[in-house]
């Protein structure tokens, strides 16, 4: 079976228990992103697949060859793995051109020299820095300097391209271009690519597949698109949202495959399959839900507690009593009063509730 998979790997540091049985599958050609809070071990388990880092316990396959055994305390040294590795601090050598930086990992395995130009020729190009090719890295900027650490790593053609946290040191600006450019030599490559971030809109942006990590478990493992709409889990919902997703406390009845929901949203029944344990919390994105100045029919009425207008977009805060605030975005530009009187509406559809006590999405 082609592509990464991870069986039951345990990894330990002293009596710290970091990876719990952790199980993954990487499919050939994915674009997988690790994501999760600082911690988590998103970059043990990069290391781990690398050979960085033994795990006590479990079976890694790369391709579909045995690379870790931990029952048979048998690890495949990181030479034979058939993998490429960027870390955040892209480390060139300082006394070697851009050309020569990229050039090195070919001109180790003795390859022809007019073969070795036209392939750095092409990563460089690929890269958009075919220019800058005699420069230092002294003469270069960051972004530039992190496209030549990516030209370095794809020369050699990997079938699989290990990338942590790779932006991490680039400005705002500069990290959409780079953003853009993964996308598109994900796409050129169909290489596999496995990313470390714990950037959620960077995770949403370039993956094909989004594996989440909390505190060494594996929570979800989804599209981009699953993991936004449907977290299965409260903390997947609390750490995916920009700007963060609405909680909302509610008492809930369930009857014949439903539950009614009662809370400071008014009384809302959405359908259920399994009855929750007790108190439910609602999970609203603020992009979802619409307010309108006038009265409008099934609207929950709030007062304005704050305006925040961002450009492009105007963030609200709302509220019943001025303790919970309810987040509101609003595509352009809308001036209201605070203290004014609004009516919230938002399709139920888009609301996911969670058991209060175990955080698991209510289906
Ligand atoms: P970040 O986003 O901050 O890089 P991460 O999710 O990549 O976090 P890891 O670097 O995998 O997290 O670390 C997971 C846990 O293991 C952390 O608690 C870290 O302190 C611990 N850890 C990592 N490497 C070692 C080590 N060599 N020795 C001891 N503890 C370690």
């Amino acid at each position: 079976m082609s592509g990464i998979k991870l069986e039951k790997i345990n990894k330990y540091f002293d009596k710290n228990h970091i990876l719990k049985n952790l199980d993954l599958y990487i499919e050939d050609g994915d674009f997988m992103t690790l994501l999760g809070p600082s911690g988590c071990g998103k970059t043990t388990t990069l290391r781990v697949i690398t050979g960085l880092e033994n795990p006590e316990e479990g079976i890694l396959t790369i391709n579909g060859k045995e690379m870790i055994n931990g029952a048979k305390g048998y690890y495949a040294p990181p030479s034979k793995r058939g993998l490429n590795l960027v870390f955040q601090s892209y480390a060139l050598w300082p006394h070697m051109t851009v050309f020569d930086n990229v050039a090195f990992g070919l001109s180790i395995n003795k390859m022809p020299k007019a073969e070795i130009r036209t392939k750095v020729e092409s990563a460089l190009e690929k890269m958009r820095i075919a220019k800058y090719k005699d420069r230092y890295p002294s003469e270069l900027s960051g972004g530039q300097q992190q496209r030549v650490a990516i030209a370095r790593a794809i020369v050699t053609e990997p079938r699989i391209l290990l990338l942590d946290e790779p932006l991490s040191n680039l400005d705002a600006k500069l990290r959409l271009e780079m953003r853009a450019e993964l996308k598109r030599l994900h796409r050129e490559l169909k290489t596999t690519i496995v990313y470390v971030t714990h950037d959620q809109v960077e995770a949403l942006t370039l993956s094909t597949k989004i594996a989440i990590f909390f505190e060494g478990n594996m929570v979800q493992v989804d599209t981009p698109r699953n993991i936004y709409r449907h977290p299965v889990d409260i903390r997947v919902a609390d750490f995916i949202g920009n700007p963060k997703i609405n909680f909302v406390d509610a008492d809930c009845k369930y009857s014949n495959g439903s539950i009614t929901t009662t809370s400071e949203l008014g009384t809302l029944t959405v359908p259920c399959t399994q009855p929750p344990s007790g108190k439910v919390v609602l999970a609203i994105y603020p992009e979802d839900i619409q307010i309108s100045s006038e009265k409008v029919e099934g609207g929950i009425p709030l007062s304005v507690y704050s305006v925040m207008p961002a450009g492009s977009e105007t963030l609200f805060q709302l509220t019943t009593s001025g303790e919970n605030l309810i987040l509101a975005k609003v595509i352009g530009e809308l001036d209201l009063p605070i203290g004014k009187m609004v009516w919230v509406t938002f399709p139920l559809e888009k609301v996911n509730v969670y058991d209060k006590e175990t955080g698991v999405l209510v289906e």
